[in-house]
């Protein structure tokens, strides 16, 4: 027996060689069909995982962690990239990382994906849900692996598994006819994944790197509930409204020139107007509380951000505070 020390401090005497899973399900049916992935001695590790000594263990849920909610997210991808390989089997895999909200995956296709394309991938994944494949894990050595990924034409697989030192295990999971290179966690199976959306497409080249060739990148979400979708929908549409490159416009605040440089800001009369209130309203208050201006260079030697203590002195003397001087 080991001792596994659960999350509320409590202490589980367990039987060595259970997996994560089977020790949720003796804590409950309800956590086992919940959980996600775990935290053993605060790594994150699948629910595959075998317990054979003592230690500490946090069971995720979606709802409990980003943690959990990125082991769902990233199966989900898996079962992205399944249904784009069923569609498309020329299409070529890279990378699908679960991110903070959702996930993506990018892929080297022909051509760009269309609406009418991301209609029949998300309806593709809604069947490889319903499937209910189990989804299971599997290690090669490091020269297998990368045999194993050329025989499938993954070049891009190759490469990343090349990057990795000699003599690394390498992790793959499998879920129906499909396998991907992947080092977890992952759900169980398929089924686990309830409702899915995908949400935009861009271009995105290979390792962030433009002298490597353009991909194509699916950004997606998924969530136990439906109703999580239309929610998050919702936000993103808020979101979109708020954004200030809209409100910029819309309101004719300010507006930008490639002249002056992308992503510097020139300010219309209306946006003059709001920062010069702001700007006087702060001056205001600011000798109001007793503080004395100072102007600082808005450009300065990249190296005054690295330190703290040449600021620190200059905010000594230079903006001395009302109460205690
Ligand atoms: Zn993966």
């Amino acid at each position: 027996m080991i001792k596994v020390t659960l999350k509320d401090g409590s202490v589980k005497q367990v039987e060595s060689g259970k997996t994560v899973f089977e020790v949720a399900k003796e804590i409950s049916e309800g956590l086992a069909r919940m959980a996600t992935c775990a935290s053993v001695d605060g790594k994150t590790v699948d629910l595959r995982y075998v317990l054979d000594k003592d230690c500490s263990l946090e069971i995720h849920t979606f709802e409990s962690s980003l943690e959990g909610k990125k082991a769902y997210w990233h199966t989900t991808s898996h079962i992205m990239a399944q249904a784009i390989k069923r569609i498309n089997p020329k299409a070529k895999l890279a990378i699908g990382p679960a991110i903070d909200e959702g996930f993506y995956y990018d892929f080297d296709v022909e051509k760009n994906f269309t609406d009418e394309d991301k209609e029949k991938i998300e309806a593709e994944m809604k069947k490889i849900i319903k499937e209910d494949l189990p989804i299971e894990k599997f290690t090669l050595p490091r020269d297998e692996a990368i045999k194993f990924m050329k025989e499938k034409d993954e070049p891009y697989k190759v490469e990343l598994i090349e990057d990795l030192p000699e003599g690394e295990e390498i992790s793959f999971y499998k879920q129906g006819e499909f396998t991907d290179l992947c080092a977890g966690p992952h759900l169980m199976s398929t089924g686990k994944v309830k409702a899915v959306k995908i949400l935009s497409s861009s271009g995105a080249y290979w390792r962030g790197d433009e002298k490597n060739k353009m991909l194509q990148r699916i950004y997606a979400i998924s969530f136990p509930k439906a109703s999580q979708v239309e929610e998050h929908l919702a936000k993103l549409e808020e979101a979109r409204e708020r954004d200030h490159r809209k409100i910029g416009k819309d309101l004719e605040l300010f507006m930008t020139h490639k002249l002056v440089g992308s992503g510097l800001p020139m300010y219309l009369p209306n946006g003059a107007t709001v920062r010069r209130l702001l700007e006087r309203y702060i001056q205001d208050k600011e000798i109001e509380l007793g503080y004395s201006h100072v102007y600082t260079p808005s450009l300065a030697n990249s190296e005054l951000y690295k330190v703290s203590r040449t600021l620190g002195s200059l905010q000594r003397r230079y903006v001395p505070c009302n109460a205690n001087g």
